[in-house]
């Protein structure tokens, strides 16, 4: 065999174990949807900029997820704070009625997972009911858009909101920009959505057998405001429209089912923890 021959027979080798070896962790690939907590919305008016919800009322799900990959965990979101779970009937401030079931760490423990076991932890963004829980997982390595990350640790974001994820500090820290490929094998994909906060994200899975999945964090917060393209008042209107198109883009392109995340009806179709999607 000549020299040619053998180089063309390693190269072949090599792709098909790179293959195999993609092809095994894609198989391998759990997401679970665990229930961190729901939301009443009294009067949905901030909903919108346009007054589309003014007096209407709104019930939402407050959900994290966490993934399981053969290369480690990664929690998306810690959702509302567990203290919650203590109180008779959840929190009211405002139009919003916060609750929450069961602690998340309880609900990781049917798991047999400590938060200390999770290698990885990623927000859509740092409100409280998305980083409710975060100081818990400071062993994590944190994964952060550079945008999301000035916001979080500088006034008003850390003033209002610091005490749950100030911790986060001084954990081991990757910040990105743009797009960031987790497990470095394209299953799952963390990419910058900006509009609700400054380094706002979503998150592509991409499963064997329930295909690729997005994941909105608060680009939407219910199916008709996907549908009717409302912006909340808080939100840069501008920018979140063109994360919208963007995002629009990515899930045609990727064929993906897009869950939002707040959404009732798009929780309610998930396996029920500890069932999960392969
Ligand atoms: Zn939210």
């Amino acid at each position: 065999m000549n020299a040619i021959k053998l180089i063309v027979i390693f190269i072949g080798l090599l792709v098909s174990m790179a293959w195999a070896n993609n092809a095994l962790s894609a198989g391998n690939i759990k997401l679970y949807t665990l229930d961190c907590g729901s939301y009443d919305v009294s009067d949905m008016q901030s909903l919108s900029s346009t007054g589309a919800y003014d007096g209407q009322k709104l019930k939402m799900a407050n959900p994290c997820f966490l993934i399981s990959h053969p290369k480690g965990d990664l929690l998306w979101e810690t959702g509302h704070v567990d203290s919650l779970a203590d109180t008779v009937d959840g929190v009211v401030a405002g139009v919003w009625h916060s609750k929450l079931k069961t602690k998340l760490v309880t609900q990781l423990a049917q798991l047999n997972i400590k938060p200390q076991d999770i290698e990885y932890l990623s927000l859509s963004h740092i409100h409280p009911d998305h980083a409710g829980n975060a100081n818990k997982f400071a062993s994590s390595t944190f994964i952060v858009n550079k945008l999301e990350h000035d916001f979080m640790f500088s006034e008003p974001a850390k003033s209002n909101f610091g005490a749950y994820y100030s911790a986060l500090k001084q954990s081991k820290t990757l910040i990105f920009n743009g797009e960031y490929d987790v497990f470095d094998d394209s299953s799952v994909v963390i990419t910058s959505m900006p509009g609700h906060t400054p380094g706002s994200s979503v998150l592509l899975i991409r499963l064997n057998n329930a295909g690729n999945i997005l994941l909105t964090g608060d680009l939407y917060l219910h199916a008709r405001g996907r549908k009717l393209n409302t912006v909340l008042q808080y939100n840069a209107k501008e920018l979140t429209l063109d994360s919208r198109v963007k995002f629009e883009t990515l899930a045609k392109k990727e064929n993906a089912r897009v869950i939002i995340q707040h959404d009732k009806q798009d929780f309610a179709k998930l396996p029920v923890f500890p069932k999960y999607l392969d």
